[in-house]
């Protein structure tokens, strides 16, 4: 009875905290119980000293979200509490983190633990950021500064507006400039590098270069840190490279970013590769292959099994031309497998493995074909055992798509033999292997007629005098040059086409491969296939007014000393014709 009123009189609230106490207590034990027979570990987050650039790691909305808070971040080691790691809004985000090439440690957590860590995230905004926040881009802002970007001088016409106005979003407006700028005018790569006179910002479109606007040094420290954090870099390190990814939404798509930074004498310099969706459709009708090649290249992608090789240096769209052959023979009942370093664009209904620490490209392939693939995709053949298991696989029922670091087609088989593949199995194993270059095509609305000089006429003719298929070349020949206009953004140039060539494996290739595989012996055996060369195929796209003589020159070399003494012998100066330097190599990459 005693006990019974003093229980009525207890303080109401008293004890309301007291139980609460206890179910906290409870639940902190239940999870520390749970979580080793869950094969995690347990953590008390409460009192823990959170690392911000740990917190930072994850947006704060996602974080509560999926029920998970990042606490210790040492160099890409990320480690993060969850309140159960099963449920699929964590699994979701612990892949995404995985992706931007963060090592988990993946911790059991209460929510008490969770509330605790969560609050941390008003230190790290309030002390990086702006009203706007670190980790967002605003879709609306992007969307819209994409609509009012036509040209390059754009740019730094709407700097110069952010810099007179608002001054408290100055950062986050300018780093929406950038990233919309950088999708108005089709940018591969954005790129910031701090200089004596200032900060350039540059984007690379069509495959150039291009300078668009100067930055304020006073602003560059503060806009690279919000760079590191939205790649999960670490922050205070400034004397070492580092790379990481994010993604931002333009309302329409997203687009994934990966980002690296490197150290300088004048500071960090940071290049940030856009992959936007809408540029990526791949298919053999986009890359503009002429059309004794497509033919060949169809055919051989039709076979069963076989290595279907591209050649070509950094930037020469072979990436591209792999996903459209993916492309072409995706179909159902078609079981397709990439290994890649990295995915670069991810592609409906096919499986694609990134190489990593413990993956690499031969153990990764390995690993493919207890897989079962018909397809496989390999990003590049770069040492002895990914070049023997993709000719195994070739010639045991898979179709092997893949790259070689070379200068032309036909260097691609002296370079699998330097890479210790017997030629006598090349016959079987290989069935076409191409060579590539892109060149930027004319602006249609303001390319300039005028009339070839008499050395370029004399190269025409020569070239044409050779080619398999030759067109007319009339007597006064008129070839095109850039001008630039609002159209092109002033450049002149409006997208990239390829120019290719390729040599399949028939029976005089296989006999000269074995006997002498010399690039010209070669060449020679396979001229009767009748496939143009990329000399051949870009002077054609010249002579069609599709690019300048200049332009094809920018990315392979062009005989002009052969035209003027055709005496000489017509391989020796066939681009690629022997095997080349790495110097000479980084000349093409464009
Ligand atoms: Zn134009």
């Amino acid at each position: 009875m005693l006990s019974f009123a003093y229980m009525v009189t207890f303080d109401d609230s008293r004890s309301d905290t007291r139980i609460a106490d206890l179910r906290a207590r409870e639940e902190e034990q239940v999870i520390q119980m749970t979580a080793p027979k869950l094969g995690f570990e347990y953590i008390n987050l409460q009192g823990y000293t959170i690392n911000p650039e740990a917190i930072a790691a994850i947006p704060e909305e996602k974080a509560k979200e999926a029920e998970i808070v990042g606490f210790e971040l040492h160099r890409n080691t990320l480690s993060v509490a969850a309140k159960n790691p099963s449920n699929p809004k964590t699994q979701a985000l612990l892949q995404t983190l995985e992706g931007r090439r963060y090592t988990l440690l993946v911790y059991m957590c209460s929510q008490a633990s969770l509330e605790y860590a969560w609050k941390r995230y008003a230190d790290v905004t309030s002390s990086t950021a702006e009203k706007k926040g670190v980790f967002e881009i605003s879709a609306a802002d992007i969307q819209r500064l994409t609509t009012e970007i036509k040209q390059v001088e754009d740019v730094p016409r709407i700097l110069m507006d952010i810099r007179t106005a608002n001054k408290s979003r100055r950062i986050s407006e300018t780093l929406e400039l950038i990233f919309a700028g950088g999708l108005a005018l089709g940018a591969s790569d954005i790129h910031i590098e701090p200089e004596d006179s200032g900060i350039r910002l540059r984007y690379r479109f069509d495959g150039v270069l291009h300078d668009v606007a100067d930055l304020e040094s006073y602003i560059f420290n503060r806009m690279i840190s919000r760079l590191k954090l939205l790649s999960g870099m670490v922050l205070n390190s400034r004397a070492e490279a580092q790379d990481g990814r994010f993604t931002f939404n333009t309302g329409e798509r997203e687009v994934e970013v990966r980002s690296s930074v490197i150290p300088g004498a004048l500071g960090e310099s940071i290049v940030m590769r856009l992959l936007d969706p809408t540029v990526a459709s791949f298919s053999l009708d986009r890359i503009k292959l002429n059309k004794h090649i497509e033919a060949a290249l169809l055919r051989e992608l039709k076979k069963p099994n076989g290595l279907v090789i591209t050649t070509g240096p950094t930037g020469s769209g072979k990436t591209t031309a792999l996903y459209a052959y993916l492309q072409q023979v995706h179909h159902e009942g078609v079981k397709i497998i990439t290994i890649e370093n990295p995915v670069e664009y991810k592609l409906e209904g096919i499986v694609q493995t990134q190489t990593g620490d413990d993956y690499t490209f031969a153990s990764g392939l390995r690993a493919i074909l207890r897989q079962d693939p018909d397809v496989i995709m390999i990003g590049e053949i770069r040492d002895r055992e990914v070049a023997e298991t993709a000719i195994h696989a070739a010639q045991t029922g898979h179709l092997v798509f893949s790259t070689l670091h070379t200068n032309s087609a036909v260097g691609g088989f002296p370079r699998l033999i330097d890479l210790g593949i017997d030629p006598r199995v090349m016959g079987t194993a290989i069935n076409i292997i191409m060579g590539q270059r892109l060149v930027r095509v004319l602006c249609e609305d303001c390319k300039a007629p005028e009339a070839a000089t008499s050395e370029d006429a004399q190269l025409i003719q020569y070239i044409m005098s050779k080619h398999p298929h030759p067109v007319p070349v009339p007597p006064s020949i008129t070839l095109y040059r850039p001008v630039g206009c609002p159209v092109c953004g002033g450049t002149g140039f409006k997208g990239r086409v390829g120019i290719f060539e390729g040599i399949i494996m028939d029976e005089a290739v296989e006999e000269v491969v074995i006997r002498d595989p010399r690039e010209h012996v070669i060449l020679e055996a396979a001229r009767p296939q009748g496939i143009p060369t990329m000399l051949e195929d870009g002077i054609e796209k010249v002579l069609h007014g599709m690019t300048s003589m200049k332009e094809l020159e920018r990315v392979i070399e062009l005989p002009y000393h052969l035209a003027t003494n055709p005496t000489l012998p017509v391989q020796q100066n066939v681009p690629g014709s022997d095997i080349v330097s790495d110097d000479d190599f980084l000349k093409h990459v464009v």
